[in-house]
C-alpha cells in the first residue's frame, strides 16, 4: 500500500508540476496534459522493460526501477525463479522413473488419452519392434495389429492380461497388461512368457498322455473285474469283497482319466468355434432326467426345469451342445450328490440385454463364502473325504470353468453353509439368438 500511495503521489506531483508551470506560461490546461503525458511516459518505458525481460531473457536478472515497478519485476523474478526450480525437480523425478523403467526386461509403452505411443523403454524396442523416432505419436493399435489385441485394446477391461504370439518372432509368447493412470492415460506392458508358456504346454500333454495311456490297461483291467464280478457267488466271500472294492475303485480311476482327457482337450483347443443352436429348455430338461436318475437309488430329491416365460424364454444359445451338457450335467449332479433327503433342485434358463444364464439352485448344505474363489481349481474340495465318498473326481467345476470359457461366459457362485448353494453360468449377449 505504501508503494501503492508512492505511486499516487508522483503522478499527483507531476501533474500539479505541470499545472504550475503552465499557469506561469499562461496555459495551466497544457501544463496538466504534459505533466500525465510525463507520467504515461515512464510507465511505458517499465511496461517495455517488462515485456522484453519476459519474452527475451527470462532467466536473466530483472530490470531495476524504483517504487511499485520494482517491486512488480522482484516478484516476478522470485515466483520465475520457484518454478524453474520446480520444473527441473520434477524432470530429475521424470528421468529417474524413465530409467528405471529402461532398467526394467519387461517392454513399458506410455500411451496419452487417444492410446498413441508417447514413450518406451528399450525392452519394448526390442521385443514390440517399435522404432524411436518413427513410431513416436502412432497409435499402438498400428503397431499391434492383432484382432484380439485390437479387442482388449478398445474393451477398456484390463482386469486379466491377454496372452499372444509377439508380433516380430512368432518363436516368442508375450503377456501384455494395460494399466490407467493420470487423466486417461495408459501404461502397457508386455513381458516374455515363452518359458513359462513351454512348461505349461509341457504340463497338459504329460496328463494328456498320461490319462490316454492309461485309458487302455484301466478297460482291460475293469473288463477283467466285471467277469470275476459275475462269478463273485462262485468264490471265497473275501475274494468276493475285495473284487467289489477293485471294481469301485477302478470305475473311479476311470472316471478321473475321462475327466482328465476331457479337460486337456478342452484346454489344448481353446477356439470354442462350436455355434450350433441349442434350445436350453430341451437341454436342462435332458440333464434334469439324468439327474433324477443318479438321485433315483437315494429317493430323494425333486429336480424341477423353471423357463423364462415368453420371448426371452425361447432364446437360442449358440455353442456345442457335447460340452454345455457335460458342464450343466456337472452342476446338476454336484446338487444331487452334496443335498440331504427331500431337497429340491432346479434347473433355470432366463435371458435379459445383459445375457442369457442357466441357473442350477438346491437348498443342499451350502458352501462356506471362504471356499468359492477356489472351488473351480483342479482337485479343490470342501471335504476331501466326503466328496471322495460321493464318487467325485475333483475335476467337476474346473470343467466347467473351462467350458463356460469357450463359450464367452463365466461362472457365479452363490452360497452360504446351510442355505443351499446357487451355480449360474452367464453368458454374454453375443452367444443368444432370439
Ligand atoms: P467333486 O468331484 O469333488 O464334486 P467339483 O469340482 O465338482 O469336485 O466340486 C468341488 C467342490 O465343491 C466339491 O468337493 C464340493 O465340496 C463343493 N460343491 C460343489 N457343488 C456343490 C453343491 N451344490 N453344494 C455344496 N457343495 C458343492
Amino acid at each position: 500500500m505504501r508503494l501503492w500511495s508512492r505511486e499516487l503521489w508522483q503522478l499527483a506531483g507531476l501533474a500539479a508540476l505541470g499545472v504550475g508551470l503552465g499557469s506561469l506560461l499562461g496555459a495551466w490546461a497544457l501544463g496538466l496534459a504534459v505533466g500525465l503525458g510525463a507520467t504515461l511516459a515512464i510507465h511505458l518505458i517499465r511496461l517495455r522493460a517488462l515485456y522484453r525481460w519476459l519474452t527475451r531473457t527470462p532467466r536473466a536478472e530483472p530490470p531495476v526501477a524504483p517504487g511499485l515497478w520494482g517491486e512488480l519485476f522482484d516478484r516476478l523474478y522470485r515466483y520465475q525463479k520457484a518454478q524453474h526450480l520446480i520444473q527441473n525437480r520434477l524432470q530429475a523425478r521424470l528421468e529417474r522413473i524413465q530409467q528405471s523403467s529402461e532398467a526394467l526386461r519387461e517392454s513399458v509403452v506410455m500411451l496419452d488419452r487417444h492410446g498413441d505411443m508417447q514413450w518406451w523403454n528399450s525392452a519394448a524396442t526390442d521385443m514390440l519392434g517399435l522404432v524411436a523416432g518413427h513410431d513416436r505419436g502412432q497409435h499402438i493399435t498400428n503397431l499391434l495389429r492383432d484382432p484380439r489385441f485390437v479387442r482388449y485394446f478398445a474393451g477398456c477391461d484390463y482386469a486379466e492380461p491377454l496372452t499372444l504370439i509377439s508380433p516380430i518372432d512368432e518363436r516368442c509368447i508375450l503377456e501384455y497388461q494395460v494399466t490407467r493412470y493420470g487423466d486417461g492415460e495408459r501404461l502397457l506392458m508386455a513381458r516374455d512368457i515363452t518359458r513359462l508358456h513351454r512348461l505349461e504346454q509341457m504340463r497338459r500333454d504329460f496328463v494328456a498322455n498320461v490319462s490316454h495311456e492309461l485309458r487302455t490297461p484301466l478297460t482291460v483291467l475293469a473288463g477283467y473285474l466285471e467277469t470275476y464280478g459275475d462269478l463273485a457267488d462262485t468264490l471265497p466271500p473275501r475274494l468276493g469283497r475285495g473284487i467289489g472294492q477293485m471294481q469301485a475303485q477302478a470305475s473311479r480311476m476311470q472316471n478321473l482319466v475321462n475327466d482328465l482327457l476331457l479337460l486337456s482337450r478342452l484346454e489344448i483347443d481353446q477356439g470354442g468355434e462350436d455355434h450350433a443352436r441349442l434350445a436350453p429348455e430341451a437341454l436342462l430338461e435332458r440333464i434334469a432326467f439324468d439327474a433324477r436318475a443318479l438321485s433315483g437309488d437315494r429317493h430323494v430329491i425333486e429336480v424341477e426345469v423353471e423357463i423364462e416365460r415368453g420371448e426371452a424364454g425361447r432364446a437360442a444359445l449358440l455353442g456345442s451342445e457335447a460340452e454345455l451338457q457335460s458342464a450343466v450335467s456337472n452342476l446338476a449332479f454336484n446338487a444331487v450328490r452334496y443335498t440331504p433327503e427331500g431337497s429340491r433342485i432346479v434347473l433355470r434358463w432366463r435371458s435379459d440385454a445383459s445375457g442369457g444364464f442357466i441357473e442350477v439352485e438346491d437348498d443342499g448344505e451350502g458352501i462356506d463364502p471362504m471356499h468359492i474363489p477356489r472351488l473351480t481349481e483342479r482337485f479343490y474340495r470342501v471335504d476331501k473325504s466326503r466328496s471322495t465318498a460321493s464318487g467325485g473326481t475333483g475335476l467337476g467345476l474346473a470343467i466347467v470353468k473351462h467350458v463356460l470359457l469357450r463359450h464367452d461366459a463365466h461362472l457365479e457362485i452363490d452360497s452360504h453353509p446351510g442355505a443351499g448353494a446357487l451355480f449360474r453360468c452367464a453368458f454374454a449377449p453375443v452367444r443368444l439368438r432370439p
